[in-house]
């Protein structure tokens, strides 16, 4: 057991455990160090410090919604995980913050116009599923669930609230090159998130240029990549210097993920926050 996970999403976003709870499953799962990286949030950190177990250790993160500019074509949506960053740093904190404004009214303008075609669905049943937390489809699919408009959280994704579907709203995300530096001059390190999960997806010319932008890592084991991609993301790391991070991107019940499905190797995660591991939250 390699106990080391670094993307994980907590009720701060769209996971369903809550930070205590999770650093509870975490510690029971025998995870003994966890990146907790909600959508554009930071709100589980306190809660999560304070559920830690001795010899446990949370690397303070964020999963942030970006967006990458091909030289042809449209911006092709993508993560990058934020870790280590300080919270208080004025240029991120209000990115962050206008992030998670502008997903509310994304999500309402999808529930409104669900509502207008007569699906049972109002916005205070979705606001209610998230209580608090980054909104995200995730809690529009709960919520579609909870009123029996369709069977399962997939069957949403599938369904109403896919990327093609009418009532579709997207969110704005920020140039991921702006992110870097924000995520940097916060005092951060960035590892992209799932490169090649499906979808479209940043070409590797796209990769050289974040690694020469200041990105330290990618996310290559993780639960959307089949074997092909993984040794693809391997082969582009190596190249560029890039650390290789492994996680699960657990969201709880909202996904079907078990928490450590995909892990970290020890040297890699020293090598990735050996600038600012005074950052580091242990018990
Ligand atoms: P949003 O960021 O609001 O557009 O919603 C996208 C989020 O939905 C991502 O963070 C994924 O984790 C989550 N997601 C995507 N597909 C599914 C699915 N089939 N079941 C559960 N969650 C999903
Ligand atoms: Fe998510
Ligand atoms: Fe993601
Ligand atoms: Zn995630």
């Amino acid at each position: 057991l390699v106990p080391i996970d670094l993307h994980i999403h907590s009720t701060a976003s769209d996971g369903t455990d809550d930070p205590v709870a999770l650093v509870e499953h975490a510690h029971a799962a025998g995870i003994d160090t966890i990146g907790l990286t909600d959508h554009d949030a930071t709100g589980g950190w306190a809660a999560a410090t304070a559920a830690l177990r001795p010899g446990m250790t949370l690397v303070p993160g964020a999963e942030l919604s970006c967006e990458y500019q091909p030289a042809d074509g449209p911006a092709i949506p993508m993560h990058l995980l934020a870790y280590l960053f300080d919270p208080d740093e004025p240029r991120l904190r209000e990115r962050m913050d206008s992030l998670c404004s502008a997903r509310v009214g994304r999500a309402e303008q999808m529930v409104d116009r669900m509502e207008a075609d007569g699906l049972p669905i109002t916005w205070g049943d979705v606001r209610s599923v998230a209580a608090g937390g980054t909104v995200g489809r995730p809690h529009i699919a709960r919520a579609l669930v909870s009123a029996g408009v369709v069977d399962s959280v997939d069957a949403a994704f599938a369904g109403p609230i896919n990327s093609r579907s009418p009532y579709y709203v997207g969110k704005p995300d920020i140039p991921v090159f702006e992110a870097i530096d924000l995520v940097r001059g916060a005092g951060g390190v960035c590892v992209f998130a799932h490169p090649l999960r499906r979808g479209r997806q940043v070409d590797d010319h796209g990769i050289v240029r974040m690694a020469a932008a200041g990105l330290r890592g990618i996310e290559v084991d993780h639960p959307d990549h089949d074997a092909a991609a993984r040794i693809h993301l391997a082969a582009i790391a190596g190249d560029l210097g890039l650390i290789t991070t492994g996680s699960s991107d657990y969201h709880g019940t909202n996904k079907r993920t078990r928490i450590g499905a995909c892990t970290t190797d020890p040297d890699a995660f020293a090598a990735l926050v050996d600038p600012v591991r005074g950052r580091l939250l242990v018990a």
